[in-house]
This record gives C-alpha cells, sequence and structure tokens, in this order.
C-alpha cells in the first residue's frame, strides 16, 4: 500500500480517542506545549472533563465517526495529528484505520499486521523472534496450547487445551455465549509456561536510536486470581481461568536480559522497515513469555502505544536511565513531533 501523501509542516494539538491510554498520551503532549484534543463518546465526556490538561473535546456516538467528514474538518482546522492506540484497532477494520485523513503518528498500515494473524507471523519471523508453534487444527492438540479469538481481544475468551475434546469443549462454551460463530475463529498456539513480559520501546527515525521505555505484566482474570484458591477448592469449584486483562503491574527485569531485549527490538525494527514502509516509527511493544532458561518467546506484538505504559506517567526505571526529566511514552510522542517538527522531518514520524 502506498503511503499518504500530506505535505504537513507543523502541528498545532495531539488528539487521541477517549479510552485506553488517552490520558496519559493527552497528559505528555501538553507538557511538550501541544494543544490537546479528545475525541470523546458522549457517555465518557464526564470522566475526560475531569482533566485541566484536554483543551477541546469532540464528542461522537462512536469512534468510527473518526473517519467521517465532520471529524476530519474539525482535526484539520485544529491541525492536529492521531495519535492510535488499543481502541483504535480493537473498534475499527483496519481499511476504515487506513481511510482515516488525519494525519496519524507513526505507521498506520503496520496496524493491518498487527490485526492480521497471518500477518503477523510473517513480521515476527522476519524478525527472526523466537515464537510458540502455531498448531495447525484440533487433531493436532497434544499438549498444553492456548486458543485464541482472532483480533486484540485483550485476552477476552482465550482459554486452554490439551487435546481434542478440551478443545471442542471450550469452543462449545464460546459458540454458545456468541462470541463465536464456529470453531473456525480459533487459533491454536502451543503454550509456553514462563513469565509473561511486555517490553515497551520507542523508535525514534529523528535519532535514529531505540528506546526501552518501560516494562510491565498484565494482570489478568481469572488466570491471576485461581493461585488464590487452594487446589482443593479449585478442583471442585469449575473456576474456566480466562486471561482478561483487569491491569497491569510494573516489572523491572535481570540486568543480564537487557542486551537481549534491545537486541530483539531493534531486528523488529528492520524487519518493519523491509516489510512495511516506512516501518515502525514511534512506540511499539514485545510481548511474550520468558522460561526456566531466560529465553524469550514472542507471542505477540503491538505496533502502537500499549495500555501497559500508563504505569510509567512519572517516567520509568528504564525511561530514567536516558531521560533526567519524567518521560512516559505518551510525552516521548509528543516530543518526536516537536523535534520532527523542528528539523523539517515530520513526515517521517507520521503516515
Ligand atoms: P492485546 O491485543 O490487548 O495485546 P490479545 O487479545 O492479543 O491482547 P495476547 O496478548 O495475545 O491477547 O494474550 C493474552 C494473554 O494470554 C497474555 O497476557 C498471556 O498471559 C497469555 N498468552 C498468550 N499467548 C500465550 C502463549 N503462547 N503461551 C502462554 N501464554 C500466552
Amino acid at each position: 500500500m502506498a503511503k499518504a501523501k500530506s505535505s504537513k509542516k507543523t502541528v498545532h494539538s495531539i488528539a487521541t480517542l477517549g479510552s485506553h491510554c488517552a490520558l496519559q498520551v493527552l497528559k505528555g503532549a501538553k507538557d511538550e506545549g501541544f494543544r490537546t484534543l479528545l475525541v470523546c463518546e458522549k457517555r465518557r465526556l464526564d470522566l475526560y472533563r475531569r482533566f485541566p490538561f484536554i483543551d477541546e473535546m469532540l464528542p461522537v456516538d462512536r469512534f468510527d465517526e473518526v473517519v467521517g467528514d465532520r471529524c476530519r474538518r474539525y482535526l484539520e482546522q485544529a491541525n492536529s495529528i492521531i495519535v492510535p492506540h488499543g481502541t483504535l484497532i480493537a473498534q475499527m477494520k483496519s481499511q476504515d484505520i487506513e481511510k482515516i485523513a488525519t494525519p496519524i503518528f507513526g505507521n498506520k498500515w503496520i496496524l493491518r499486521w498487527e490485526a492480521d494473524r497471518n500477518l503477523k507471523e510473517k513480521l515476527m519471523n522476519e524478525s527472526g523472534l523466537a515464537t510458540p508453534r502455531a498448531v495447525a487444527s484440533k487433531d493436532k492438540v497434544d499438549k498444553l496450547c492456548i486458543v485464541k479469538l482472532h483480533g486484540a481481544a485483550g485476552g477476552r475468551g482465550y482459554f486452554l487445551a490439551w487435546n481434542r475434546e478440551t478443545f471442542e469443549e471450550g469452543a462449545r462454551k464460546l459458540i454458545e455465549n456468541k462470541s463465536i460463530v464456529s470453531e473456525d475463529d480459533l487459533y491454536i498456539q502451543e503454550y509456553i509456561s514462563g513469565v509473561p513480559v511486555y517490553l515497551q520501546y520507542f523508535y525514534s527515525p529523528i535519532s535514529g536510536r531505540l528506546e526501552l521505555m518501560g516494562i510491565d505484566r498484565r494482570y489478568e482474570s481469572d488466570v491471576d486470581g485461581i493461585g488464590r484458591i487452594p487446589a482443593k477448592q479449585q478442583l471442585g469449584s469449575g473456576v474456566e481461568p480466562s486471561y482478561n486483562v483487569v491491569g497491569n503491574i510494573p516489572l523491572v527485569l535481570r540486568e543480564s536480559l537487557l542486551d537481549e531485549v534491545y537486541k530483539m527490538g531493534e531486528k523488529f525494527v528492520q524487519a518493519a522497515r523491509k516489510l512495511v514502509p516506512p516501518g515502525m516509527p514511534g512506540p511499539f511493544c514485545l510481548e511474550g513469555v520468558y522460561d526456566r532458561e531466560g529465553k524469550f518467546t514472542t507471542f505477540e506484538f503491538s505496533a502502537r502505544i500499549v495500555a501497559g505504559t500508563n504505569l510509567y506517567i512519572d517516567g520509568s526505571p528504564y525511561s530514567g536511565l536516558i531521560y533526567d526529566e519524567p518521560m512516559s511514552m505518551g510525552r516521548r510522542i509528543a516530543r518526536e513531533v516537536k523535534m520532527a517538527v523542528k528539523t523539517g522531518r515530520l513526515e517521517e514520524v507520521i503516515t
């Protein structure tokens, strides 16, 4: 897909959708001297009115109105760019995101690669990352597997299966509660046991530098709560572990693992540049599991800011090594826009 042509030379305001990490993004934009604009569902206006760093709100009934003429004109007049986040990916189809005429921070074409399971695998393989084995069919389930729904569902509805019967049982429940239409809507993957870790990066085309901005792990219901129930009661309770994200927990890694963390991020940036021009400007996240040997297997990436960065509005143990001021991911994005405008290179950080 060709890159959108834009002659944009400067930016007055930074906009995002009212959800996910909007507060962090707009607080960071304000701290860097931009005006801030929130495209906000009417039902959430009261929440966001509480925050004085939001200069303007554009009320909508649904987020997909952001593709429409009214939003486009409003954002154009405000000389705004949009910072995309998980809600945009979850609520809009890739083709609609690509149609958004307002400039998007980062590479909007790569968001399709995040949403599409096959493209995602292709990019992770090109990056040389170790990934879990995909299991072709329910007949091939012969050890512990995780069964996933397509798209960014925040782990909702995922279940574990270890043979054909347990797969069918889990699938039947999802069909009954209308989460899926048929078993074909499911994707089976080898389960990696260990510690799930989310690596939050920022790649700057302006400085040519990859920054590790923070690390977190998720707190997921019910899988993380299940350990609070003793084994005897667990067996009798019929609790089904699911992976619905409820929050995020900060994490620092053993320092000896960091070299590999940077190398994985750099390989991802190189692969993205090759497969999806203009590559991976801005925030992204590699999501995986460290096993008992300290080997990282990546099960997922996000090609945009992730909600785990909300932990670090005042900076993280890693951003603090690079910046002598509180540097959230939201603020880092705004800083990049500022540097790009100043050096006449805005086109390199927006699509
Ligand atoms: P999002 O798009 O919001 O990141 P998602 O719906 O794509 O979420 P994942 O991040 O892929 O969901 O997975 C949700 C959770 O499932 C993870 O946090 C992790 O706990 C678990 N998980 C996913 N894949 C594996 C795997 N192969 N082995 C072990 N655990 C896994």
